[in-house]
């Protein structure tokens, strides 16, 4: 058992932490998992491990599959790279290793987690039409491969995003959290709104008692209340006043 954990038969060295620090959904990070520890059925692999197949890529049917066909070679994956906004990407000159996954590794450590993110979703956008073709039939165009894959990009980043703002915004709320005065107090509760360049403010007041219960609000300035207020910090200073 000691010997197993010990040994490195099954460790493969490489920049493992970038793959899942890239900006991607997880399908698309598993993907270049997979990708990398040479699990992916191309069929070079299936008959690597004795499975008999047609070796061609089942996409183009001119060269054998491999990883590095069927992903960076194959006209199909290459004008997908274009279509998807990556050229650039799949041409850079550190990029060019002679492995599949050399290259993702090349990435992981040169390049942000997003553009990493945005190559993952299109590799796995490229295997789904392979399979799609294989199984189904179904071929898809390039540019609809390409451009499939950096919409489905751009609305996860969105979402995800928009998830982890509201988070934090949720966190911030539970620390601003509305409590009740002590007995015998009352709590008033302040809005006031600046008009920049108008020299117009409005301000708004609601008034709580100890148990929470509403009290009274008004506006000054929508009939004939007036209202001064004046502001000071807990040592007592004069902070900022205002008449309305
Ligand atoms: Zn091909």
């Amino acid at each position: 058992m000691r010997y197993i954990i010990g040994s490195d038969k099954y460790h493969v060295a490489g920049n493992w932490n970038g793959i899942w620090k890239a900006q991607a959904p997880h399908k698309a990070r598993h993907l270049l998992w997979r990708l990398c520890r040479g699990c992916l059925p191309t069929r070079y692999r299936l008959l690597e491990r004795r499975v008999e197949c047609n070796p061609n890529c089942p996409v183009c049917d001119e060269e054998i599959e491999d990883e590095l066909h069927i992903f960076f070679r194959c006209a199909v994956a290459r004008d997908s790279w274009c279509a998807a906004g990556l050229s650039s990407v799949l041409h850079n000159g550190a990029y060019q290793q002679s492995n599949a996954m050399d290259r993702i590794f090349a990435m992981c450590s040169k390049d942000s987690s997003d553009t990493v993110g945005r190559v993952a979703m299109l590799l796995w956008c490229i295997w789904h039409n392979r399979n799609d073709k294989l199984w189904n039939d179904n071929v898809q165009l390039p540019r609809q491969i390409g451009r499939y894959a950096f919409d489905a990009w751009n609305d996860w980043y969105s979402v995800h995003k928009l998830q982890s703002n509201s988070v934090s915004g949720s966190t911030e709320a539970d620390l601003v959290r509305w409590e009740k005065p002590d007995l015998g107090w009352v709590k008033c509760n302040v809005d006031v709104a600046f008009v920049p360049g108008s020299g117009r403010t409005s301000v708004g007041l609601c008034f709580r008692d100890n148990s929470g219960q509403f009290m009274a609000a008004f506006v000054p300035g929508s009939g004939r209340t007036s209202v001064g207020l004046c502001f000071r910090d807990n040592s007592g200073q004069f902070m900022a006043g205002m008449t309305q």
